[in-house]
């Protein structure tokens, strides 16, 4: 029987039996396996790392985007960095946005993403609100006037060309490119492996952004299960809004949702204490003392 072994962290790995392999290549940026497997559907592997399952990659779209949609209210414009499965476009896409810019570097992924994971994006690249953008996410933020009320970061791991997606720069400048009130989400790895990972990105992120809180997921194919993923805005407080807020907030937007829940919303932002602090992450904030792991 074929495998795919995923050797994230040192001393444990995670194995899927390769039912069928349906695509294997190198994009200009990645080296990209698709395979199916038959509890987790089609699996998405760049560089070695799991980015999808047709089983589970719902939970995590629906936590990157409902949650700092929903704390916002009023987003009509929305900055996507990465994201080229489509997924989180398709959850974005459910809220009355008017505009969506999405800048993703492979364009290959985008290609693959559509003809293996159709139900993924559903449709989404064709919505007339979205503007596709090939290119580094990075360089765009650096260079652009456009002004967004949320940015989402749906970036691969900070290996390689995700790299400078986790840095303090680039968080400044995601920071200037908000709107009065914006919000920013994005994933920072599975915190039982890596807990200086998620530390670091809450310090360097706490220079730019007055409320910043980690929030979990749990996607079962993610070695460890539970994902943290960091929400910032102007303040800790907007990020969590009261339960009858939300309630009020998703009956009417008629949110149809397979794992975001208001209830979900809240408890997510309650965290272990051995995960749960940002208080700490000022002190090693600097590029310098935490370099992405
Ligand atoms: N949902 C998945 C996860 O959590 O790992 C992954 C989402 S998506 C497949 C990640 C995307 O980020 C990839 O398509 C990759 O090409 C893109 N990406 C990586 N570095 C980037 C950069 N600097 N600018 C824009 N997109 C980037």
């Amino acid at each position: 029987m074929r495998e795919f072994q995923e050797n994230l962290y040192e001393h444990h790995s995670q194995t899927f039996t390769i039912d069928a392999e349906l695509y294997r290549g190198q994009t200009e940026f990645q080296e990209v396996l698709i395979f199916e497997n038959r509890l987790f559907g089609r699996v998405l592997v760049l560089d070695g790392i799991v980015q999808l399952t047709q089983r589970d990659n719902y939970i995590y779209h629906e936590m990157l985007t409902h949650v700092p949609l929903m704390a916002h209210a009023r987003t009509k414009s929305v900055l996507i960095i990465g994201g080229g499965d489509g997924g989180a476009l398709k959850e974005i896409l459910k809220h009355p946005v008017q505009q969506v810019v999405m800048v993703e570097l492979d364009k290959d992924v985008i290609a693959l993403s559509k003809r293996y994971f159709p139900e993924v994006s559903s449709g989404a690249f064709e919505d007339g609100r979205v503007s596709l953008i090939v290119g580094n996410g990075f360089e765009y933020v650096a260079q652009t006037r456009r002004q967004f009320d949320a940015i989402i970061v749906d970036s691969t791991d900070p290996i390689g060309s995700g790299e400078a997606l986790f840095t303090r720069s680039f968080y400044a400048h995601c920071r200037k490119l908000l709107h009065p009130g914006g919000v920013l989400s994005l994933q920072s790895g599975v915190p039982f492996y890596n807990p200086e990972q998620l530390q670091a990105v809450c310090g360097r992120l706490a220079f730019s952004f007055e409320g910043v809180r980690p929030y979990l997921a749990p996607v079962p194919s993610y070695a460890g299960g539970m994902l943290a993923l960091v929400a910032a805005g102007e303040s800790h407080k907007a990020l969590r809004p009261p339960i009858k807020t939300l309630r009020e907030r998703f009956q009417r937007l008629h949110l149809r949702t397979d794992y975001y829940s208001p209830v979900i919303h809240r408890a997510a932002f309650t965290l272990a204490p051995r995960f749960g602090s940002c208080a700490k992450a000022n002190a090693i904030g600097s590029e310098s003392a935490a370099r992405p792991a």
